[in-house]
């Protein structure tokens, strides 16, 4: 007879999105199982520019520090967004000076540059440390839901073995090309797929090309392509990602058609702007640019998170933090409602949160992408690009979809505002676990939450409250309630 596993939480994809869930599961003391197609953690670099809120997650986690140590290893950090005619070239534009210049007083934590690759391994650790079940080289092959759960099948790649799960929710991260997401006949709206990109991951010595810059993104904009470079150190790889070809006004966005061993080492010539540099082409991916969110984040007692949930351009860096936002929110209230804390009706506010923020993320991606590389596209419309600090910081739950993170003070539906109460020590650092009450020192009421008290005026006007009121914090660091009396 075929064995049954029964697990509170299933997570089919084991890569950024679906790594975070179950580490973020952990952390909230529920058990998870993860299957994973890949035999291990992502062998492509993909995503790298982790942003602040992103790191604050990893912190309440613990796992802040070695993120930031493996990123200073692979990438310079406090890079420049920018873009050029071709690396040895012209330069076009700015876009970002220095990573982390003017947004260190929001956060205690700084945007990083590591890639995927290098991330997931120590997610994964995490996760593993924290409870979770990990089955790599596991495919899920059908699921059927009914009133109480989710009933899946998965089979082993190599031993061919199967077996069942008996779940109470199932996370679908699994990627752009969800199958749990057609499956469950739920599709994606937007503006559909507008390239067929590549990834050329290559070596050469392109140290001397850099002039010393210290740079983390590079758009290329040419003649003959546009697309954007990441170069890793010691400056001798890198990947040039290309999303179209020649004519800027007509340009060829069919980019990965028909692509040669030749055609790609030309496209590196035209981005390098050199063509008597050792080359190594070692590997090329292919992938669609489209700006996309699912109609639906949930069916029943199964939830879409990361790409399956929303696939945006990769400008911005935006995509993959997403994810993790969505891991983030869903963790705790799956928690709440497993461990019998809150009602089923609490888990209807993943999708009223996630969805209009992971919408208004994708069209934010779409207009950096429109902008910096796609102005071929402009005519079809787009939204002014939003400060960047109002997307990574700023998205919102109470309707307003972003605002500048500095004027949120505090806010319900905003994210709690970052002080700090020590030299290591941030307001931050009191969230991610419970409910958290941060009281002015008049503030008089009884409660069983666990109340910190807000003694300087700084605090107090940097979560918007009078000595008399409070503010209540849910274990995301999102503002649930302020005013006086209890909540
Ligand atoms: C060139 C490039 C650069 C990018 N740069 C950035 C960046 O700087 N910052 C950023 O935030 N984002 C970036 N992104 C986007 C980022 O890579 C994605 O948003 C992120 O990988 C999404 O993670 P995910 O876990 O949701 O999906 P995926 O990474 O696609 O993972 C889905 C996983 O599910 C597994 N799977 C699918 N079906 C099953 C099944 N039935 N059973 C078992 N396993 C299954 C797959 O094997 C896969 O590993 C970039 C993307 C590209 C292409």
């Amino acid at each position: 007879m075929q064995t049954t596993i029964e697990v509170p939480v299933l997570v089919v994809g084991g890569s950024l999105v679906g790594m975070s869930s179950a580490m973020l599961l952990g952390h909230y003391g529920v058990q998870s199982m993860v299957v994973e197609h890949h035999r291990g953690t992502a062998i492509h670099p993909r995503a790298a520019q982790i942003t602040q809120r992103t790191m604050e997650i990893f912190r309440t986690v613990g796992v802040e520090q070695i993120v930031r140590k493996k990123s200073a290893e692979q990438f310079v950090q406090d890079g420049a967004i920018m873009g050029v005619e071709s690396l040895a070239g012209k330069e076009i534009a700015y876009y970002i000076a220095n990573l982390n210049e003017g947004i260190r007083d929001l956060s205690p934590c700084e945007r990083v540059f590591i890639s995927q690759s290098l991330l997931e391994p120590l997610l994964k650790q995490r996760a593993e440390e924290l409870g979770a079940e990990l089955r790599f080289a596991t495919e899920m092959t059908s699921f059927e839901q009914d009133a109480t759960g989710v009933t899946a099948q998965i089979r082993h790649r190599d031993s061919g073995e199967t077996a069942t799960v008996r779940t109470r929710y199932m996370i679908a991260a699994d990627g752009a090309h969800s199958r749990v997401r057609d499956r469950l006949g739920i599709r994606m709206l937007g503006r559909g797929v507008f390239s067929n990109s590549i990834t050329i991951y290559f070596r050469a010595d392109v140290g001397p090309l850099l002039r010393g810059r210290n740079l983390s993104v590079i758009y290329v904009i040419n003649p003959v392509l546009r697309g954007f470079f990441r170069i890793e150190i010691p400056f001798t790889s890198g990947f040039l990602a290309v999303i179209a070809l020649g004519d800027p006004d007509h340009p060829n966005t069919d980019v990965s058609a028909g692509l040669t061993d030749q055609g790609g080492l030309d496209l590196l010539h035209a981005a390098l702007g050199v063509d008597d540099i050792p080359i190594k082409i070692e590997d090329v991916m292919r992938w669609q640019s489209e700006a996309n969110t699912a109609e639906r984040f949930r069916e029943g007692n199964i939830f879409l998170a990361g790409d399956s949930a929303h696939v945006m351009p990769p400008y911005g860096g935006f995509g993959g933090n997403t994810g993790v936002q969505d891991a983030q929110n869903l963790a705790w209230k799956l928690a709440w409602v497993l461990n019998g804390k809150a009602s089923p009706e609490l888990l209807d506010s993943y999708e009223r949160e996630r969805r209009p923020v992971g919408e208004f993320t994708v069209e934010q991606a779409y207009s950096r992408y429109v902008t910096r590389t796609a102005p071929y596209l402009a005519s079809k419309g787009f939204q002014p690009v939003a400060h960047d600090m109002n997307v990574e910081l700023g998205y919102c739950y109470d309707g307003r979809l972003h605002e500048h993170p500095s004027e949120s003070k505090g806010r319900p539906g905003t994210r709690a505002p970052h002080v700090w109460l020590s030299e290591n020590c941030s307001t931050l650092d009191l969230f991610g676990r419970d409910f958290v009450l941060l009281a002015g020192p008049d503030w008089k009421a009884a409660t069983n939450l666990q109340v910190h008290k807000l003694a300087t005026p700084e605090l107090l006007s940097a979560y918007g409250i009078t000595s008399r009121e409070a503010v209540l914090v849910r274990p995301d660091g999102f503002v649930e309630w302020r005013g006086e009396g209890c909540p």
